[in-house]
């Protein structure tokens, strides 16, 4: 067997599997990673941005009221109630600034204006008057500050803007992971589903037809995996099966020959004594004689058969189509047969309507007509009627072999083609080879028709084959 193999089915499945499983960790890794970066950026926007405009609110405030209470302190002309204020309100601005600076020490440089002059004014020392907290500097820090929120709610802004995009784009990665996902866990389904099936229905395709009784057929190999194998297989065996039946036809056509010369002398001799050229013959030698060449007719029938079988395996069918009378094909069929029914008590009936005719090969369709009337014959039973039909119906002439014998069971029906097969139930009882309904089927087929069964067991089985008026080109 060549060596084609590649890559096997399972080896596929695992490729198409891990690719799956790579694609889904890969995306599902990415979005993890952003998920935690989104969480990092909102905690950042919570803990720096948020506290630190809450800590400029509030040193702002402070400042506000310092100016409120310069500005009193001025009207009044020396309130020291307004002196009390500010003071707090400086100390207390004062503290805030450090804690903000403690957990902000990146504004330690924006805000040093704020810190020093923070410390001149707050000397403790016999500070009064126009010298605490001069307006000037208020207004200045006031301004710092303010500059600082605008900076921070500009920060906010851009990392809530970043937070959005990177909110985005993890969506997005995760629609084209999934579409990505989706779209090798279908597609790839679908494919290996559809090669897997090409290459399992050509194996089935084979598998049928010799189950169908037709000849061992080379099946293609469309694929190097195991299916691949199997179809290798197939062939090995189709190529075995050809060359056993080969073999078979060969030595069943060499027994047949050898067998036929010395029964054409038996025959010709019991023929010689039996009609008395060597003296007279006594009844009771008569009915030997007789049963004798029964005997050897039948043999020479049977050999004929095999023969033909053998032929037609080899592939020596030639039909030689004419336009065919079929009325008198029919009649002259059952004149020929009539001895044998009248013989087995069967009646023969031709239901056949004048000037019937049909494109068909007249020796080889007789041969058809006369198997199928013949078991119906043989299978029918003393007092049984046999039918013979045929008409025309869609660019072709249907033929009909009825009888009222046993039938045939359903499950036996698609197997009474085969060849060499007989029936169980009647394989010890009736005479046979099995090979008249295979025969006929090949002679059908070679003329493009159809030939099938009708039965119920007990009630009977009719025989039915089509001749479609083919041009005689299509018979080749
Ligand atoms: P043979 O008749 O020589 O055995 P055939 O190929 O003609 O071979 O028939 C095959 C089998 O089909 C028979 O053995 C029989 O079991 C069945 N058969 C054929 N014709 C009839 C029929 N008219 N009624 C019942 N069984 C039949």
């Amino acid at each position: 067997m060549p060596k084609a193999r590649q890559l096997n089915i399972a080896t596929k499945l695992t490729i198409w599997a891990c690719a799956l499983i790579a694609v889904f960790f890969a995306t599902s890794a990415y979005l993890f990673r952003q998920v935690r970066q989104d969480a990092e950026i909102s905690s950042l926007i919570v803990t720096e941005n948020h506290d630190l405009d809450a800590s400029i609110q509030r040193m702002l405030e402070r400042l506000y009221n310092v100016q409120n209470n310069i500005r009193r302190y001025r009207i009044l002309g020396g309130d020291q109630a307004a002196v009390g204020f500010i003071v707090e309100d400086i100390t207390r601005f004062g503290e805030i600034l450090d804690q903000t600076l403690k957990k902000h020490p990146r504004y330690a440089k924006d805000w040093e204006p704020l810190t020093s002059e923070f410390q001149i004014t707050l000397d403790p020392a016999g500070t009064t008057g126009e010298d605490l907290a001069p307006d000037a500097t208020v207004r200045d820090w006031t301004d710092i500050l303010e500059q600082s929120l605008l900076e921070n709610g500009a920060d906010t802004e851009a990392r809530l803007t970043a937070l959005r995009d990177a909110g985005a784009h993890a969506a997005d990665v995760g629609l084209y992971g999934l579409a990505f996902c989706l779209l090798v866990g279908v597609g790839g389904s679908l494919a290996l589903a559809f090669t897997l099936n090409r290459s399992l229905a050509e194996v089935r395709r084979g598998i049928r037809d010799l189950g169908a009784g037709g000849a061992p057929r080379d099946v293609r190999i469309l694929s190097n995996d195991e299916l691949g194998e199997l179809a290798l297989a197939f062939n090995a065996m189709a190529a075995r099966l050809r060359r056993e039946e080969r073999m078979r036809a060969d030595f069943i056509a060499m027994l047949s020959h050898e067998i036929r010369t010395p029964l054409t002398s038996v025959r010709e001799a019991v023929d010689l004594i039996g009609s008395g050229t060597f003296g007279e013959v006594n009844a009771q030698q008569k009915r030997f004689l007789d049963i004798a060449e029964q005997e050897s007719e039948r043999l020479s029938d049977l050999l004929l058969r095999l023969l033909s079988v053998s032929r037609m395996e080899s592939g020596e069918l030639e039909l030689n189509p004419s336009e065919v009378d079929g009325t008198g094909l029919v009649a002259s069929t059952l004149e020929r047969l009539l001895p044998t029914a009248s013989a087995a008590g069967v009646t023969l009936v031709s239901e056949v309507p004048e000037g019937l005719t049909c494109r068909a090969d007249p020796t080889h369709i007789r041969q058809v007509l006369t198997n199928l009337t013949g078991n119906a014959v043989k299978f029918s039973g003393r007092g049984g009627t046999v039918r013979v039909s045929a008409a025309r119906e869609d660019g072709a002439v249907r033929f009909c072999v009825a009888d009222n014998g046993p039938g045939i069971p359903p499950e036996e029906q698609d197997k009474i083609f085969l060849k060499y097969y007989r029936e169980p139930s009647v394989r010890n009882s009736i005479d046979g080879a099995g090979l008249g309904l295979a025969i006929s089927k090949r002679i059908v087929l070679a003329h493009q028709g159809r030939i099938w069964i009708e039965s119920e067991p007990g009630k009977g089985a009719a025989f039915c084959f089509t001749l479609p008026d083919t041009p005689d080109k299509d018979y080749a």
